[in-house]
């Protein structure tokens, strides 16, 4: 599963962190993907991050 975090959607409510935080790391204000955790296994609190996110700025592909 690719995750990732528009940063032009995201305004740092850093939920996401809170979340999952060996996946979401907060830089400068917003949240981001940790380096090398792009790709990750399909986990529930990544999809309940990207669910509650408040701005719908974190993306999952799911690969085929
Ligand atoms: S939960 Fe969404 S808005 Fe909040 S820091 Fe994470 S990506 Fe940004």
């Amino acid at each position: 599963m690719k995750v990732s975090v528009d940063p032009g959607l995201c305004y740092g409510s850093a939920e996401c962190v809170h979340r999952a935080p060996s996946v979401f790391a907060f830089e400068d204000g917003y949240g981001t993907v940790r380096p090398g955790r792009e790709d990750t296994e399909d986990d529930p609190l990544i999809r309940e991050a990207a669910e509650r996110c408040p701005s719908q700025a974190i993306t999952l592909a799911v690969a085929e």
